[in-house]
């Protein structure tokens, strides 16, 4: 395994390998840069198929939330965390609270919060050996993210059909949504109440069809969602979505949801441009849930201030659409270079 010869390796400020064999830990923190702020990021507990997948995964992952806090304009800079093990077999309150341990370790420096094979439970275990721990909840209020977060990606929305379609509202519009769990169940619930005729597909039938029905939505086949008649195709289930064969047969004009790393590598920005599809950077659209949890951390958190925040990825969104208009860039390009502005000053 290389490090800094690694493809990802990105400049990051510090990567911290952890073991412990009482609990079978075997974790990876990755710090990309702080120069905002401390670096938070969720911890994904994932059955890697080697080390260095997990290498891989921490690497692009961490140095994301970099890009992700900045662009939201968080006091914050871009880490995470990976446990190599199956969260469904080897999670264990020993295993978390060592993962705690070693978060401890970095006084602060990485704060840690739930992402995928994680809960706000689990949290709680890790809080027990470290401080440094975001996503708790607050004042009664659950920790899961996914609420804000798709607030969040209908802001962004609200701006993309504008500078795509010349649309002002979501009334009549098709929106064919990829993944129907915590965030794009409630993305829908927020569209279809605001006029949108939605297509939704899951590789969960049982949880779509109810969806579905609840909603008056269609549903399609996760194969078969890229080629819907859509105005905007929203990916809301896993990463790179968006490959060269998917563009090449999407109807949509605007793409614009939750997922992280949409973009199956970083040419595909130019395809969709090429198309004449407009481009929602993901980890802009997404940023709702680390806007909240970055609030949790304040003295001050008040919900009205929270949703406000949110409601400003619209604004940074006009501006970058905006400005990829008049340099006749790609939205993706854009963004990274504005974050880049912000985090290196
Ligand atoms: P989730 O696991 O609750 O939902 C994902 C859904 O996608 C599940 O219902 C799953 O069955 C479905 N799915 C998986 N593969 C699919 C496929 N090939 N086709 C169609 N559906 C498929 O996850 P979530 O919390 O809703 O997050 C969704 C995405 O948004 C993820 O990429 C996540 O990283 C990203 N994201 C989530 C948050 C958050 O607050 N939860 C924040 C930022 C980014």
């Amino acid at each position: 395994m290389t490090v800094f010869s690694h493809p990802d390796f990105d400049h990051h400020q510090r990567i911290v390998f952890g073991a412990d064999a009482a609990s079978g830990l075997r974790a990876i923190i990755a710090i990309h840069n702080t120069r905002r702020g401390p670096a938070l990021g969720g911890l994904r507990i994932y059955p890697y198929a080697s080390d260095d997948e997990a290498l891989t995964d921490v690497l692009r992952l961490s140095r994301g939330m970099t890009y992700k806090s900045a662009l939201a304009d968080l006091p914050l800079g871009g880490g995470k965390a990976v446990i190599i093990a199956d969260p469904r077999r080897d999670k264990t309150p020993e295993l978390l609270r060592a993962m705690g341990r070693l978060v401890d370790s970095l006084n602060g420096d990485y704060i840690t919060a739930e992402d995928s094979g994680s809960s706000e439970a689990d949290m709680r275990v890790i809080a027990e050996t470290t401080e440094h721990v975001g996503g708790l909840g607050h004042d009664g209020v659950s920790g899961d993210p996914s609420p804000f977060t798709a607030k969040g990606v209908f802001c962004a929305m609200r701006s993309a059909v504008r500078h795509g379609l010349g649309r002002d509202d979501f009334d009549g519009l098709r929106v064919g949504i990829q993944g129907v769990g915590h965030v794009g169940a409630q993305l829908a619930r927020q569209l279809h109440e605001a006029g949108a005729r939605l297509i939704l597909t899951d590789v969960d039938r049982d949880a779509l069809g109810q969806l579905a029905a609840s909603l008056e939505a269609d549903i399609t086949t996760p194969e078969a969602i890229a080629e819907a008649d859509v105005d905007v195709f929203a990916p809301c289930a896993m990463g790179a979505a968006l490959s060269a064969s998917v563009v090449e047969r999407l109807k949509a004009r605007v793409v614009c949801g939750a997922a992280n790393n949409q973009l199956a590598s970083p040419d595909i920005a130019d395809l969709l441009k090429a198309r004449g599809i407009l481009y929602t950077p993901d980890y802009v659209a997404n940023a709702g849930g680390v806007i909240e949890i970055a609030w949790q951390r304040r003295h001050d958190y008040r919900r009205d201030a929270v949703m406000a925040h949110i409601a400003g990825i619209e604004t940074t969104l006009d501006e970058i659409f905006e400005r990829a208009r008049r340099e006749d860039s790609d939205p993706n390009s854009v963004a990274d270079a504005l974050a880049r502005e912000r985090f290196r000053g």
